[in-house]
């Protein structure tokens, strides 16, 4: 069966799917990843039924950096049989300015990926990782680069621009915005399950370990919470979300922090985590009875439905909102704390449909449509790439 292969390169976890391609369908055939990398390495995959296929754990020293973590999972599927590997597509997270779509991956075009690695220190390098060695392991296989940001890149100016000297704009410092393949895949979605509101205005929330909103008009990104990293907005696992710069001022002049603590601060140490001191896990914390657990839900869902009401004023009153991600599609009751903030918008809960996990949680009267749609960004990446290798070959 031809097949595609969608990598998702991060710092401490390597996460693969194989897709089958069957006509103008994708079918997921595998879904691994390899986690722990220089703690506790672990390669673990299962197949289109659920079923293991490998799960093998390895010393630290073993797969201690992610290009071990690379050899060690292309040594697992390249015995995986049946497949006929066609192309290769990859999570890029910046696109830069310029990157409004996906890319065959050549050497200028990964050239030109290479210089947004300023843009995005702490993960650009990972993603590009995996790009470079298949282009020398498997020179004939195409890659495809899709980017978190290229959904965004319609903004208009004064939406995509901070209030700074034009010159900072130029050497790239905007609101890119990110999660755009979640968006992407929602919007695309959206048209088969509400066929008229997805040609509407739309809010999505894609509330996961990383949190964001995107406003949605006719199914094109107008707006986003998240900036020109994916720190701005809503508060999240490990991140705090919108922050007055002031206190990174603070921190480095009067507490003498140095640009690296507060990095490991803001991305590692903040958010949930920071506000809770317990964790940066929204089930733990649902199910803490600590005063600090709650403190940190309330500020979640307050800070989600005041950037809510931003962007409802982005799209002059809203149609839809949607629920997607790990909180978005598994939590009811956060779900339901963040709707009760936009009945003044128009939007009534079904509380049963939300308690049962369903598809549509608003009511027949309600005049704005809630929603949950579990996101899939791999397959979209897959789709991506496959459209891509079909129209370079044709
Ligand atoms: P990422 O892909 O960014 O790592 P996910 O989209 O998987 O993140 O979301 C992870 C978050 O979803 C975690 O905070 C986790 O606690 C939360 N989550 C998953 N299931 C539930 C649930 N049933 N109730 C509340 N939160 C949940």
């Amino acid at each position: 069966m031809d097949a595609i292969l969608v990598v998702n390169a991060g710092s401490s976890s390597l996460k693969f799917q194989v897709f089958g391609i069957q006509g103008a369908n994708l079918y997921r055939q595998v879904r691994g990843q390899i986690g722990g990398i220089g703690t506790r390495p672990r390669l673990q995959a299962k197949g289109a039924d659920g079923s293991a296929l490998v799960d093998r754990s390895y010393a630290a020293e073993a797969v201690r950096d992610l290009p071990a973590a690379i050899a060690a999972a292309r040594e697992w599927l390249v015995t995986l049989e049946g497949f006929e590997l066609r192309a290769i597509g990859h999570r890029v997270v910046h696109g830069g300015p310029d990157f409004a779509q996906p890319v065959l991956i050549d050497a200028i075009v990964l050239d030109r990926l290479a210089s947004y690695q300023d843009l995005a220190p702490l993960h650009q390098p990972n993603n590009l990782a995996p790009i470079r060695l298949a282009m020398e392991i498997n020179p004939d296989v195409p890659q495809v680069a899709c980017f978190d940001t290229a959904f965004h890149r319609g903004h208009p100016d004064h939406a995509d621009c901070y209030a700074l000297p034009r010159a900072f704009y130029d050497q790239g410092v905007r609101r890119y915005g990110f999660h755009g393949l979640s968006y992407e895949y929602v919007a695309e979605h959206l048209r088969k399950v509400a066929s008229e509101e997805a040609f509407g205005k739309v809010i999505v929330a894609h509330l996961g370990s990383g949190a964001s909103m995107c406003a949605l008009r006719d199914g094109h990104s107008v707006e986003s919470t998240m900036g020109f990293t994916a720190l701005d907005g809503l508060p999240m696992g490990t991140r705090p979300g919108q922050l007055d710069p002031g206190v990174v001022l603070y921190l480095i002049s009067e507490k003498g922090m140095s640009a690296d603590a507060v990095s490991e601060l803001l991305y590692h140490e903040a958010g949930l985590k920071g506000l809770s001191g317990i964790s940066n896990d929204m089930r733990e914390l649902l199910a803490s009875d600590d005063p600090r657990a709650s403190l940190a839900i309330e500020h979640f869902v307050h800070r989600c439905r005041l950037n809510a009401g931003m962007l409802a004023a982005a799209l002059d009153g809203i149609d839809a909102f949607v629920f997607t991600a790990g909180v978005g599609e598994n939590s009811a009751p956060i779900r339901a704390w963040i709707a009760e903030g936009l009945a003044w918008l128009g939007a009534e809960l079904d509380p049963a449909a939300n308690d049962a996990g369903a598809a549509l949680i608003s009511t027949a009267a309600s005049r704005v449509k809630l929603l949950v749609v579990p996101t899939d960004e791999e397959l979209m990446i897959a789709r991506h790439t496959l459209a891509l290798i079909r129209s370079s070959a044709s």
